[in-house]
């Protein structure tokens, strides 16, 4: 029996064939990056590597999907790696066992990267090897009850976020599990659009589940960006 089947009559049998030769890089394994990587195994993907040096905490377990109780105190790629092996064992897993830094960059090598981290130093990281070796890579963000989508394709994550010298960080203004679920949905919903060649998202995508709205943004090529001008 064909697991994907209510998938591939929706989006195609050649389509399902591409997702299922495709490499996708995920950069942290926290609530974006346990529900993307999920999403992605449960859809078929051909390889996937997973980059996080954490280990599971109490309170990740609010909105960290692929853990639960007995997994804190564990490494997120060792139990992560387990579960999606579990859930899809056609899947090729590989683990990355540290954070990513300016001299591991080769392992974004792949045919999509996917920003799951927290911050801004990694983006920009992932974004110069990224445009250097014409790497397509998603944004995702999320904090409070708000968060942020962007296909980094056409243009850099520098033409439109150079400016940013300060961020954040949810551990002070707080996090809502149903944003990171959205905005996984969203990243993995894009992700699968580039993998088998359908037209993607060009705008900034913000979601703020306040007051339930859903804005687009335009953006454009900066004119002597620093890094793909
Ligand atoms: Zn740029």
């Amino acid at each position: 029996m064909n697991r994907y089947v209510r998938q591939e009559i929706f989006i195609g049998k050649k389509e399902q064939k591409k997702l299922g030769k495709s490499k996708v890089v995920v950069i942290g394994l926290g609530a974006l990056g346990g529900l993307t990587s999920e999403l992605l195994v449960r859809a078929g993907i051909g390889e996937i590597i997973l980059v996080d040096n954490d280990k599971i905490e109490i309170e990740n377990l609010q909105r960290q999907h692929l853990y639960n109780e007995k997994d804190v105190g564990e490494y997120k790629v060792k139990v992560a790696k387990k579960k999606l092996t579990e859930i899809n064992s056609k899947v090729k897993i590989n683990v990355v066992f540290n954070m990513l830094n300016k001299d591991n960059l080769s392992i974004l090598d792949s045919d999509l990267v996917l920003d799951c981290t927290d911050n801004f130093e990694a983006r920009f990281l992932i974004n110069e090897y990224c445009v250097l070796h014409k790497i397509p890579w998603i944004y995702a963000s999320a904090i409070r009850d708000k968060g942020n989508i962007l296909v980094v394709k056409d243009i850099c994550f520098n033409c439109v976020f150079g400016y940013r010298k300060t961020f954040e960080k949810c551990a002070s203004v707080g996090i809502l599990n149903t944003i990171t679920s959205l905005v996984s949905s969203v990243q993995v919903n894009e992700a699968i659009k580039l993998l088998t060649g359908k037209k993607y998202e060009k705008d900034l995508l913000r979601f703020d589940l306040g007051s339930n709205s859903f804005e687009r943004v335009k953006v454009s090529k900066k004119k002597n960006c620093e890094v793909c001008g």
